[in-house]
């Protein structure tokens, strides 16, 4: 695919789209990038944990102190603050009409949470996207997103741990949403417009 453009006019399905969407995949997935580009495709409103804990870690308060340290030891954030974050910030009514969300859940707590907000909200998932990368390349990936970014989470010593911990726990959620038969998964690796277009055909097939 050579130009977003091309994708842009390709992928509006009107009704047919889905509106209630979780994007998952390992660190240096490309998780990022194409749930923003996604979002904005589909008109849905997208939410990140990492994103909201990146503005968390610069907090001088208990909670600013224990995400710098989860973050910064290459660890997952522990499910109370996060769920407790994540229920803040989706509250507003900008995802009442529906959302893309991405980084959570990742865990099966977090993943039960999710559950019982979207039922007290009386909604269920349209569609879980897998971005599916080798280990290999997530690390050459991160590696450099450490050099241009000099994110505190993209450290050569940690970067192994971390893979090790998405296979070991959040991983396992997508048996969960197999089952369901919300999965969808797409090969993440390739140029941003090419995995953007695997993504936009493989939503289609699931329609
Ligand atoms: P990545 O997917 O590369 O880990 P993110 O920006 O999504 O990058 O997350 C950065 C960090 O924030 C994670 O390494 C983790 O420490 C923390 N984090 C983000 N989302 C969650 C979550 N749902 N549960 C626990 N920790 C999280």
């Amino acid at each position: 695919m050579s130009s977003n453009t091309t994708v842009d006019a390709g992928t509006r399905r009107g009704s047919a789209s889905p509106r209630r969407l979780l994007v998952m995949g390992a660190p240096g997935s490309g998780k990022r990038t194409q749930s923003g580009a996604l979002a904005e495709r589909l008109g849905l409103a997208a939410l990140s944990t990492g994103d909201l804990f990146r503005a968390v870690m610069t907090y001088d308060t208990p909670v600013g102190a224990r995400v710098r340290d989860a973050v910064g030891h290459g660890g997952y954030v522990d499910d109370e603050t996060t769920n407790a974050a994540f229920d803040q910030e989706f509250r507003d009514d900008g995802f009442r009409d529906g959302f893309l969300l991405f980084g959570y859940p990742r865990t099966a707590t977090q993943a039960e949470h999710l559950d019982q907000v979207l039922a007290q909200d009386e909604v269920v998932l349209d569609a879980v996207v897998c971005l599916t990368v080798a280990d290999d390349t997530l690390v050459d990936r991160l590696l450099g997103r450490a050099a241009e970014l000099h994110r505190i989470d993209d450290q050569a010593d940690t970067i192994r741990p971390r893979l090790a911990l998405y296979h070991r726990t959040t991983e396992p959620l997508l048996d969960l949403y197999r089952e369901r038969g919300l999965l969808v998964e797409v090969d993440g690796t390739g140029v941003v417009d090419e995995v953007a277009a695997r993504i936009d055909a493989a939503l289609r097939r699931d329609a």
